[in-house]
């Protein structure tokens, strides 16, 4: 008789042995599906072990299996479960969430068995000769695989130096030895265009994996990778999860977008997944992007990855010049416009040369922020110096991150002459304003109230843009990024403010990008782009290194900043979210929850209780406390109790979130 050991779908993990009936013996694998019994009721798992000696103890038998194949290999195995270890998941989770939708039910997957053989692979010579620095990285990226060893490389090269030609490159490479590659991207640069183009280079050996699929599409690109049909996989960060058997390049371009980690069903990182994956799967990983974050130049600049610079462009052409426009000064001369005279008559003379303009108003300002109407100040945190929020109920500003509390100020601590009043801009007051300007101009808003309206698409805009029916494209961040329109030369930046002043530590960090990726979409075409930013921090040091491209200097005086307050990469960051619908209850969990984590781990730093940036989301309220850790071996201590501390709490409805290593801290 055949025993198994079966991973039950549980809340938690709880790994039990069965027997195989005789009726499953010829079939039964280890990494397949099956259900068993758990009591009086059946459940599903995934068989991880099998076992040829009897246990000393009575076993069940299981009930079924599904499926013709397993479907996770032994590689999988090792990857889902060290990365739930890494997250202090239950790993019956990231089991489930490294499986497409399609798989959680109930019908089977048949193995095709088909005489077709494996697609071949034509290689396409690039339509130019490779530049040198191409050249150079590419030779590194190829010795490092051919060597067959996990190394990690960061490509740090300026907006349009030809990175993804590299990639290519590399993933040929690998493909030439047998090994597959997946290719990540951020959700918004997954064009049609983008698709388009790896299918021309790679055809029928190229895998979609993504959200726009269907959920039997979604499968079938599944069981094609399972299979060997497909071994070159592009798609959002899920694609880490592909079933790719030999792995030999993965690559994450962008890797700064905060999109590679996800929100829901459980919280990760593809870039830490990637490197879990890439270690025990001996594969090399290629980072890619003009503005890494922090956290990995740091860890490039240590020696843990290997740093790959690219200062020029292809085609040798110049960076768009980023124009800072100080609105302090403006007011002060007397435009109470929210557009600087500066930013006006730039529109105005780029229009009448028959070329386009995007006005960018960076994501939705929080109207909670309260700020110097003169001088543009927002008060800061006195600890966390991050923004405080306003509160109207108490008329207190209040940081979200440790809960500290304050009247506003009479009058404004910076400048001395004016009040402290709620803001917010939005798309809308902009296209407003252009109107003002002329009315001939051909105005487009592109937001997600737009979007969300159906009465145009993300598609038509852009392509009535492209065809020039569009003067000038109004939007939030979902224009600021990939897409390319060569008629575009100029740029402008409504408020870099908002942005600067989000209640985030990585703040400072998100507008460098922002800058730097904005201005890579001025200019694109033959002729140079001019970019026009409106602030009323000129002097903010992410605002100065973005105007001179000067990322070195941006990442020094981020990284003070970060060493001073001991944020990533000098610790690590846990952010636990309390939600429910009674913000009473909500809050004193909260507090009994931080009073007990705080009296039974003193190495850690705990910051908060304190409401969270959005507290209240769908009629839930929401608090949060940061637990700031140096080392992963405190919160190897910590973590595996947190649940028992929280369960000790009596509670009615409140749920606990866990999210480590957080990015949007909303
Ligand atoms: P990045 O990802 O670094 O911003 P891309 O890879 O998108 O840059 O390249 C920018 C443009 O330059 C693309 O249109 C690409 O086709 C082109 N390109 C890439 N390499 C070369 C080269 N060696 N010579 C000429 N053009 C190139
Ligand atoms: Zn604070």
């Amino acid at each position: 008789m055949k025993y198994v050991k079966v991973i039950l779908d549980l809340p938690f993990d709880k790994i039990l042995t069965y027997h195989v009936p005789v009726s499953l013996n010829d079939k039964v694998q280890i990494g397949m599906r099956c259900s068993a019994p758990v009591g009086k009721r059946k459940c599903q798992g995934f068989i991880t072990g099998i076992i040829s000696k009897s246990p000393p103890f009575p076993t069940k038998p299981i009930i079924d299996i599904p499926d013709e194949i397993p479907v996770f290999s032994d590689a999988m195995f090792k990857f889902t479960k060290e990365l739930a270890e890494y997250y202090f998941m239950p790993w019956v989770k990231v089991l489930k969430a490294a499986l497409p939708p399609a798989l959680s039910n109930k019908k089977g997957l048949r193995l095709e068995i088909d005489s077709k053989d494996i697609p071949t692979l034509s290689y396409q010579q690039p339509p130019y000769s490779l530049s040198k620095d191409q050249k150079d990285a590419i030779s590194q990226i190829h010795s490092s695989i051919d060597k067959k060893e996990h190394e990690i490389f960061l490509i740090h090269g300026v907006t349009g130096s030809g990175k993804t030609e590299i990639y290519l490159e590399s993933i040929f490479h690998s493909l030439k030895q047998k090994r597959g590659a997946i290719f990540l991207v951020p959700e918004i640069s997954l064009t049609p265009q983008m698709i388009k183009s790896f299918k021309d280079r790679f055809g029928e050996r190229l895998a979609l994996y993504h959200s726009g699929l269907t959920s039997s599409q979604r499968r079938n690109e599944w069981l094609r990778i399972k299979t060997g049909k497909a071994d070159i996989v592009l798609g959002v960060r899920s694609a880490i999860f592909a079933p790719l058997e030999n792995l030999g390049v993965i690559v994450i371009d962008e890797s700064h977008e905060t999109t590679y980690s996800q929100q829901e069903k459980f919280k990760f990182s593809a870039l830490q997944a990637a490197f879990i994956r890439g270690k025990l799967q001996k594969s090399v990983v290629i980072m890619g992007s003009a503005t890494p974050s922090i956290e990995t130049y740091y860890h490039a600049k240590k020696n843990k990855y290997n740093l790959i610079k690219i200062t020029s462009r292809v085609d040798n052409k110049q960076l768009p010049e980023i124009i800072v426009v100080d609105m302090n000064k403006e007011k002060m001369e007397g435009n109470k416009n929210i557009m600087s005279r500066r930013l006006q008559s730039a529109i105005k003379q780029t229009i009448e040369q028959g070329e386009q303009v995007i006005l960018f108003m960076n994501r939705r300002g929080f109207s909670s922020v309260v700020m110097c109407l003169i001088c543009g100040h927002i008060e800061k945190c006195k600890n966390c110096k991050v923004s405080l929020v306003y509160h109207t109920s108490s008329n207190m500003l209040i940081c979200h991150h440790c809960n500290y509390s304050t009247e506003i100020p009479p009058i404004c601590p910076r400048c001395h002459r004016s009040y402290l009043r709620p803001v917010g801009i939005g798309t809308q007051r902009v296209e407003k304003e252009i109107k003002k300007l002329s009315s001939d101009f051909v105005v487009q808003r592109m937001d997600s109230d737009i979007i969300t309206g159906k009465s145009t698409t993300h598609k038509k805009v852009f392509d009535d843009f492209l065809e020039k029916k569009i003067d000038i494209l109004v939007g939030t961040q979902m224009i600021a990024k990939g897409l390319h329109f060569p008629d575009v030369t100029l740029v402008g930046i409504i408020s870099a403010d908002t942005q600067l002043n989000l209640p985030n530590f990585r703040a400072g960090e998100f507008t460098f990008q922002l800058l730097t990726q904005v201005a890579g979409r001025a200019g694109r075409g033959e002729r140079t782009g001019k970019v026009v930013v409106q602030t009323h921090y000129p002097e903010h040091y992410s605002i100065r290194s973005a105007v001179h491209y000067d990322f070195e200097k941006f990442y020094e005086n981020e990284l003070d900043f970060r060493k001073e307050l001991n944020y990533p990469p000098f610790s690590q960051l846990v952010s636990l979210t309390i939600k429910g619908s009674s913000e009473n209850n909500v809050r004193k969990d909260a507090v009994v929850l931080a009073n007990m984590l705080k009296q039974n781990n003193k190495a850690v730093e705990f910051i908060g209780p304190g409401p969270c940036p959005v507290d209240k989301i769908r009629n839930k309220y929401r608090w949060r406390i940061i637990i700031k850790s140096k080392n992963r071996e405190n919160l190897n201590k910590l973590m595996p109790n947190l649940k028992d501390y929280w369960n000790k709490i009596p509670h009615k409805q409140e749920t606990l979130s866990i999210d480590l290593d957080p990015v949007d801290m909303l």
